[in-house]
């Protein structure tokens, strides 16, 4: 057996239909009086709700989260922290909000209590991004980590069905990844392929009704699972190949993830022959690549960069900056193989299986 360390973290996780009704008691097991709610502009009405619940324990409420964390964002949110007196910050939403609520913490060390709307999966991780002058800047800091979770599968149900499936493979990339990280372990690789039998079951359910429950319980059971997996184990070629596509072509997140994931799963398979059969077992499929694939086309998810903005000139760029970098990947970082990858996602081809 592979040796490891394994380092638990400590987070309470709450998970039930209805469960925002606990935020009362998860401030006041804080210890905190003075809660600053955190949301995007469109999820408004969400933070207003979750405030009505606190009562006097709400400070005030910030509702200007952004995609990427603009350092311009962070600092008027740290500033409205500090007006307010806040003691706590509560972040209602996806990837976005929570990235501001350890924008916050990574000053103030304020603890959070995640609310997550999407399956992103960044309440159960330490890692952080900010955006300064188009640069995104990432680290991990233990201090960020949500303190408290609380998945209410009620408040998933208002996410577009099409960002749902997006931020459902986008959770399941972090599993993927999780499942040959160098520094994984037994106890990820159970998480990992839980995930993402959970969210490859979840996410059909919702086709057919994006309102059931049980189906949206599922995609949020997974997506707490596949989130647990990133904050504990470095990613590979998957991830910085999408950060870059994101942060140098502005691609949209959930979306680069869903189309890059096959191509890169296919690209890997032969040097972690297990692991493909781990995830093909998990989707019900006989190829992790070709199954996941399919999975997003089935549901309506895009499956070309082109579609969703990348330029034909970007590739090469995309090929030399993901080269450049030096991390963990369990096939070397070939250019011509990699452009090859870039090609077949931006055109939307079906990912290369090697025979
Ligand atoms: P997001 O948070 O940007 O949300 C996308 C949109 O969906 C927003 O307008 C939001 O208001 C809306 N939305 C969210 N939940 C909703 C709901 N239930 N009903 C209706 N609308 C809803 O998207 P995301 O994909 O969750 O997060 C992406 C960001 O998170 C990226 O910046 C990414 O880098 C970051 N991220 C960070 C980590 C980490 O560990 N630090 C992990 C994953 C993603």
């Amino acid at each position: 057996m592979k040796p490891f360390t394994y380092d638990s973290r400590a987070q309470r996780v709450i998970f039930e239909r209805g469960a925002l009704k606990h935020l009362h008691r998860e401030v006041e097991l804080l210890g905190a009086t003075r809660a600053i709610i955190l949301s995007t502009p469109d999820q408004a009405t969400q933070a207003e709700r979750a405030a009505a619940q606190l009562g006097g324990r709400c400070a005030g409420v910030f509702p200007k989260a952004v995609m990427h964390v603009p350092i311009e964002v962070a600092r008027a949110a740290i500033e409205e922290a500090r007006r307010i007196g806040a003691d706590c910050a509560v972040a209602i939403g996806g990837g976005s909000t929570m990235g501001l609520g350890k924008a916050i913490a990574l000053e103030s060390s304020l603890p959070i209590i995640a609310v997550p709307t999407t399956y992103a999966g960044s309440e159960m991780t330490p890692i952080y991004g900010i955006t300064d002058a188009g640069i995104k800047k990432t680290g991990r800091d233990p201090r960020l980590l949500p303190r408290t979770v609380i998945y209410d599968p009620e408040l998933s149900m208002t996410l577009p069905f099409a960002l749902s499936v997006t931020s459902g493979i986008n959770a399941i990339a972090h599993a993927a990844e999780g499942l040959y990280a160098q520094d994984s372990n037994p106890i990820m690789g159970l998480l990992a392929v839980e995930g993402i039998r959970a969210l490859a079951e979840g996410l059909p359910a919702l086709k057919h009704n994006p309102s059931d429950v049980e189906g949206r319980a599922r995609c949020l059971y997974g997506a707490w699972l596949c989130g647990t997996v990133l904050g504990n184990v470095g990613m590979a070629l998957h991830h910085k190949l999408c950060h870059t596509l994101g942060g140098t072509f502005d691609l949209p997140h959930a979306e680069t993830h869903t189309i890059v994931l096959p191509h890169v799963l296919a690209y890997n398979a032969r040097a972690v022959p297990d692991v493909m059969r781990r995830i093909a077992g998990a989707i019900g499929a006989q190829d992790a690549a070709t199954g996941l694939w399919d999975l997003a086309r089935n549901l309506g998810a895009p499956v070309a960069l082109r579609d969703i903005g990348m330029k034909p000139n970007g590739i090469g760029r995309a090929v030399e900056l993901a080269t450049q970098a030096t991390y963990p990947n369990p096939r070397s970082l070939e250019p011509v193989a990699l452009r090859e990858l870039l090609e077949r996602a931006y055109a939307g081809e079906p990912p290369k299986i090697d025979e």
